[in-house]
């Protein structure tokens, strides 16, 4: 077994599936954890009956049962479900995973503690008094313990990280993790950072608890196996991550190069707060190895005022979306407008060409401050006038309401809202088809869906179309090289990126 173990856990509902799930999963993790509350099919009275698919293993497999009040999915009578474990594991399994709750009945039966895992959940939160209650479950005598919290927060997994390194300093086995969204850089750090093991599900959507990823993203996507405390530690921050297709994206290139990297899904509610402890060198309260962070909505503002530098174009434009973590201090930059502007220089030239611009958010602040940085002329259109007059003032561009674009003579138009985004509006366009008549080039910054409503429209209207998925690999790319000095292998990221949302 690698020291970085991942471990598959099979939650199927019948017995014949969890034998495929078994099999399957020898190909992708190191261990296998049955959730055997799962299953409906299944007589939990005798644990023989564990034979029937248990036959099939060709790694250890950990026997879990777990109580409804610590997330099981049915109940099961404590004396038949902890009789089941506890046998399970010592004539046909390798292990048992018992509630600490229910250790004092378990004990009963006797159970070889090489055999046993006792753990902890807390499904609401991460409490305060975490170390106390590590020092209550590691006093019952057992191979491994295992604490698994609820992350509400990032700051939340800071907790897990410490009881991790004690562990590590006491010689201890743990398992210790922060569930939730917020709690995925624990679940892919974990094992590295002095965790027994990590879990993932066989398929997406199948996870036993929130923020689990698939065993093959923690393989093929995050590298578990491979990271180490030296790995560098890189990812993107924003409110809504988990999905977000950078992961993807820069993992992929950083195994392209066999660049010891790792980048991280990093859910952040409370910026200053995470600067303050995961960040700054002289108050970060993680030891890893962080070199650089893509930074997202809501942050990309916001993010300038806790930098000690930043590059001239993230200055001009306001908006930051790459920190680089140096030794004299953190620096920040805009690769967006680079990211906008390079597949429109693909397609014409824009000195001296008339450009709407639809929305005036972030991304349309790095557009337009591209745009005029190339020569071009640029108006902005929004469905309020007024809202947009801070960026008019900005760059010195007019501002419309959205509903003159159709009169107007530009060129090009770029839709830089969100509008006919997948989760958002799909279907929708900002502006009616006949507003796009006549335009030479139209571009959306949205990929996904690749085709939008709006890109749909120019298509019929014959005008040249641009979808938002180059200036996502373009504006990565500038980020890898920040970090790393290295190039990305050309078209790489793109094509991961492409590849990602074609599965999603
Ligand atoms: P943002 O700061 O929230 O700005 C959104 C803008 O869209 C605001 O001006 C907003 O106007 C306008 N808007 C929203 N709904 C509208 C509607 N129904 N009709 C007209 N205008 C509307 O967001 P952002 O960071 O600029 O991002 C905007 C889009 O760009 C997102 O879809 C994002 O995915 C995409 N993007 C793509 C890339 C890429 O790499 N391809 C990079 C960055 C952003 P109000 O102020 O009136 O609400």
């Amino acid at each position: 077994m690698s020291s970085n173990s991942i471990c598959a856990v099979i939650t199927d509902e019948t017995l014949a599936a969890a034998r495929r799930s078994i099999q399957q999963a020898a190909a992708v993790a190191d261990l296998i954890e049955v959730r055997l509350d799962y299953l409906r099919d299944f007589d939990f009275s005798n644990p023989e009956n564990l034979r029937s698919f248990l036959e099939v293993k060709s790694q250890p497999v950990i026997l879990t049962c777990r109580s409804v009040e610590e997330g099981g999915k049915q109940h099961v009578d404590d004396a038949i479900r902890l009789r089941l474990l506890v046998e399970g594991a010592r004539q046909l399994a390798d292990f048992c995973d018992i509630e600490a709750a229910h250790y004092e009945a378990a004990a009963t039966l006797a159970p070889d503690p090489s055999r046993l895992i006792v753990s902890y959940h807390n499904l609401t939160e991460t409490p305060s008094d975490l170390d106390a209650i590590y020092d209550r479950l590691s006093g019952l005598p057992a191979a491994i313990h295992k604490i698994a919290t609820r992350a509400r927060s990032i700051t939340d997994t800071l907790a897990i990280f410490k009881l991790l390194a004690r562990a590590r300093s006491e010689g201890r086995n743990l398992i210790a993790l922060a569930m939730g969204e917020a709690g995925i850089i624990t679940r892919v750090l974990g094992p590295a950072y002095g965790g027994f093991l990590t879990y993932g599900s066989l398929a997406a959507g199948e996870g036993s608890a929130p923020g689990q990823l698939t065993c093959e993203e923690l393989r093929e996507v995050y590298r578990v196996h491979g990271i180490s405390r030296d790995t560098v530690i890189t990812g993107i921050i924003g409110g809504k991550v988990a999905h977000s297709l950078s992961p993807v994206m820069h993992n992929r290139a950083f195994a392209a190069l066999d660049l010891d990297f790792v980048y991280l899904p990093i859910e952040v509610d409370d910026l200053d707060g995470f600067f303050r402890r995961f960040v700054r060198a002289e108050s970060r309260e993680l030891g890893w190895n962080l070199r650089g962070l893509s930074v997202t909505i809501p942050h990309k503002v916001s993010v300038t005022r806790l930098l000690d530098r930043l590059d001239e174009t993230a200055r001009r434009v306001g908006a930051v979306n790459t920190v680089v973590v140096e030794d004299g201090g953190l620096a920040g930059y805009n690769s967006d407008v680079h990211g906008a502007i390079a597949p429109l220089e693909r397609v014409c030239a824009l000195e001296g060409r008339l450009c709407g611009v639809i929305g005036a958010g972030g991304a349309a602040r790095a557009v337009v401050y591209g745009l005029l940085s190339r020569g071009a002329r640029v108006t902005v259109f929004t469905r309020d006038p007024k809202k947009g007059a801070a960026l008019g003032e900005s760059f010195g561009v007019e501002v419309e309401p959205l509903a003159s674009l159709e009169s107007s003579e530009v060129e090009i138009v770029i839709n830089t809202t969100p509008v006919g985004m997948r989760g958002h509006s799909e279907g929708t366009s900002p502006v009616s088809r006949s507003a796009l008549r006549g335009r030479r080039v139209v571009y959306d910054l949205i990929y996904t869906p690749l085709e939008t409503r709006f890109l749909a429209d120019a298509k019929a209207e014959d005008c040249q179309m641009i979808n938002g998925l180059e200036m996502l690999a373009v504006q990565a790319e500038a980020q890898f090289e920040l970090w790393t000095g290295r190039k990305p292998p050309d078209s790489l990221m793109e094509k991961a990126a492409l590849e990602s949302i074609t599965a999603r």
